[in-house]
């Protein structure tokens, strides 16, 4: 039996240890695999919490169905029927701006109707066909690329908010090459994002008519998908569709080369032995991890800054909130002066996550742009989402129930030059045979890239076992 350690039991680490089995055994290798976790839950950032009748997310909400990654994983897991698709109404996105909730323009004439863009910026928007594409194609930030090519209303209301709320980022640090890899190629392809957007219409026309079968995405980013009981469910059944174990309460505190492996020492002084080990914690426990045998991948592990976040869920009578809730949620621009970055109507998104007759609201605050709200008091954190609540949405009315989760580290911020830093982190892996990373910090942080990173982590690991065995 070949001895596989992955370390960090989150999503991640779970689906590279499901992918090698899984190839392991179609390769006929015999594998032992252990994931050490340091908590003494499984599910790292995933952890849906039942109380009161609500069901809150801790962290992310859902994965998108636009890719396949994470929709294979549930069909192998044996788990697709537990699967629950956001509700049709939550297709209405808004942005909240001038004392207003827009909504969120999905095509032409909904644009030109919007209130959101002046017309000024509108007229800017209908430039960007006329703007030259980068031609040195190197990285920029996200702020500077919309500004260059969208104008800076659009990044106000439009991107800045975007980043916000996938990345809890700033669009003037972020790297449009790490963050937004296609629209980076769009404009390298086709010169322009509309341009880009009315030549990949055509083609599908052109396909369509030609009879060849084209994926019709639902919305513009496919449809939010979760499970019955909450996003848990997945990590839950991954645990449980391993043949190896899961150690919870097991932090790795120290990696050690050996001449034909691995040596692991857990945080109770035990060590353990591995012929491959896998990190999917994160780049700033990973970067002590290799801190006594390879200083310069330690100093690259460093340069990932984490953005932290406070994740307010309040749940309220239905008939203490005047206004309808036919939507997702909104996510504000920051010129905009709100404690918030935005809130998910989380039981218009997912109908079960509220007691009959009552609603749930998940708000989030801090990010990169205010990370100092982390260090709020639980008093002043639900204070400051109330005010805000009441200005955007006009809720008078205390919360029946409130829970508020912490992130110290919430995100990844691939800030500019991650492309070049990721590099740098490979090729000095290349010097530590049998030891892989995988994990949001380095390849996408939507749940899709973090299953699509474990297969291909999974694959390098069996293709090693075969070569080395
Ligand atoms: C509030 C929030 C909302 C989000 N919403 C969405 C969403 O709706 N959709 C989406 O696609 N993505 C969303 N994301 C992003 C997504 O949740 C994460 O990128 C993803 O879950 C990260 O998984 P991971 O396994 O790479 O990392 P993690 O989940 O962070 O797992 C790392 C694991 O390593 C463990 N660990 C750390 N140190 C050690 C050690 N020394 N030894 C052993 N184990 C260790 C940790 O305890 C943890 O369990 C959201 C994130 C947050 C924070």
């Amino acid at each position: 039996m070949r001895e596989i350690a992955i370390i960090g039991a989150g999503i991640s680490g779970l689906a590279t240890a499901h992918a090698i089995e899984r190839l392991a055994e179609d390769a006929g290798i015999a594998v032992n695999l252990t994931v050490y976790e340091r908590e003494e839950r499984s599910g790292g950032k995933i952890w849906s919490i039942k109380e009161d009748g609500y069901l809150c997310e801790w962290g992310p909400n859902g994965f998108l169905d636009n890719k396949p990654m994470t929709l294979e994983l549930c069909g192998r897991l044996g788990v697709r029927d537990r699967l629950e698709r956001s509700n049709d109404n939550a297709r209405k996105r808004f942005i909240y701006s001038g004392g207003l909730l827009n909504r969120l323009p999905e095509n032409g004439p909904m644009f030109l109707q919007s209130k959101l863009i002046s017309w000024p910026g509108k007229f800017r928007l209908a430039m960007e066909p006329f703007i030259g594409k980068r031609i040195d194609g190197a990285d920029e930030t996200l702020a500077e690329f919309a500004r260059r090519r969208l104008g800076p209303e659009a990044l106000d209301k439009l991107i800045g908010p975007m980043v916000s709320g996938i990345f809890a980022g700033d669009p003037e640090t972020m790297s449009l090459k790490s963050c937004f890899p296609r629209i980076h190629e769009l404009e390298q392809e086709y010169g322009g994002l509309i341009r880009a957007m009315l030549k990949l219409a055509k083609q599908k026309r052109a396909e369509r008519k030609a009879g060849k079968q084209v994926a019709s995405a639902a919305g513009p980013g496919g449809v939010l998908t979760s499970f019955v009981s909450g996003i848990q469910e997945l990590t839950n059944a991954t645990v449980s569709g391993l043949r190896g174990q899961v150690k919870t309460g097991a932090a790795v505190t120290e990696l050690k080369p050996l001449s034909d492996g691995w040596q692991l020492t857990l945080a109770d002084g035990s060590k353990v032995e591995a012929e491959l080990v896998v990190s999917a914690a994160p780049a700033h426990i990973l970067k002590e991890l290799v801190a006594g045998f390879d200083g310069e991948l330690r100093e690259l592990l460093a340069a990932t800054p984490y953005a932290p976040m406070n994740v307010i869920c309040f749940g309220y009578e239905r008939q203490k909130i005047a206004r309808d809730l036919d939507g997702f949620g909104y996510l504000i621009p920051k010129k905009e002066g709100c404690a918030i970055l935005g809130t998910l109507w989380d039981s218009s998104i997912f109908p079960q996550r509220a007691p009959q007759g009552h609603v749930l609201l998940r708000s989030m605050m801090g990010g990169a742009t205010n990370p100092k709200a982390i260090d709020l008091s639980d008093a002043e954190v639900k204070q400051k989402t109330m005010d805000e609540l009441r200005k955007i949405m006009g809720i008078a009315a205390e919360p029946d129930f409130v829970r508020i989760f912490r992130h110290q580290r919430a995100i990844p911020q691939y800030t500019v030059g991650h492309a070049k830093r990721l590099e740098g982190i490979l090729s000095r892996l290349v010097g530590h045979p049998g030891l892989l990373v995988t994990g949001n910090a380095f390849f996408g942080v939507g749940l899709n890239d973090c299953v699509n990173a474990a297969n291909q982590a999974g694959d390098q690991v069996v293709k090693r076992l075969g070569v080395t065995g």
